[in-house]
């Protein structure tokens, strides 16, 4: 049996790489699309930047043209996985803090073959304290200023 040649293989489809958001409410990052070998159609590669996908970075592939599906999910028309613009994430939980730092780690390394944390510096840590009381210049305002400061830095490193 050949080889298909590239004139004979479906398209792609490709997914855009970037940040994206299950209607879920659960981040991932697309890497890339690539081809099944078996089926020949194309599959979204990514990785979930919650639970065990943060710790772990295991990738995973679906479907292209399931990633992209727009449907009735929740009873809501929307899109199974939305795509979100980094620069443009607002800044106020530690689940999307924790996704924006994850993806501009993981892109600063598969594109520009950086470690951000040294090439950069670490984004900020995260409060270990917290006054119980509602109390005037919350230490998670001062820390998620911090952090738009590092993506917005971090934004520019990666061009
Ligand atoms: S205002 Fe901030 S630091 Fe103070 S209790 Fe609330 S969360 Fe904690």
């Amino acid at each position: 049996m050949t080889s298909p040649t590239d004139h004979d293989l479906p398209l792609l489809n490709a997914t855009p790489p970037g940040l994206y958001r299950h209607y879920k409410g659960g981040w991932y990052e697309v890497i890339d699309t690539v081809r099944c070998s078996e089926t020949l159609q194309g599959m979204t590669l990514y990785r979930a930047l919650y639970g065990e996908g943060l710790k772990t970075g295991g990738q995973w592939v679906r479907p292209a043209a399931m990633f992209a599906e727009h449907g009735r999910f929740d009873g809501t028309a929307q899109p199974r996985f939305a795509p979100h613009d980094p620069a443009r994430v607002p800044l106020g939980d530690l689940a999307t803090a924790h996704a924006l730092i994850a993806h501009l780690r993981g892109r600063a390394r598969r594109e520009r073959q950086l470690q951000l944390d040294t090439a950069l510096r670490p984004p900020p840590p995260e409060p270990t304290a917290c006054c119980g009381r509602g109390c005037n210049g919350c230490v998670w305002e001062g820390f998620y200023e911090a952090l738009h400061h590092w993506r917005v830095d971090a934004l520019a490193l990666l061009g």
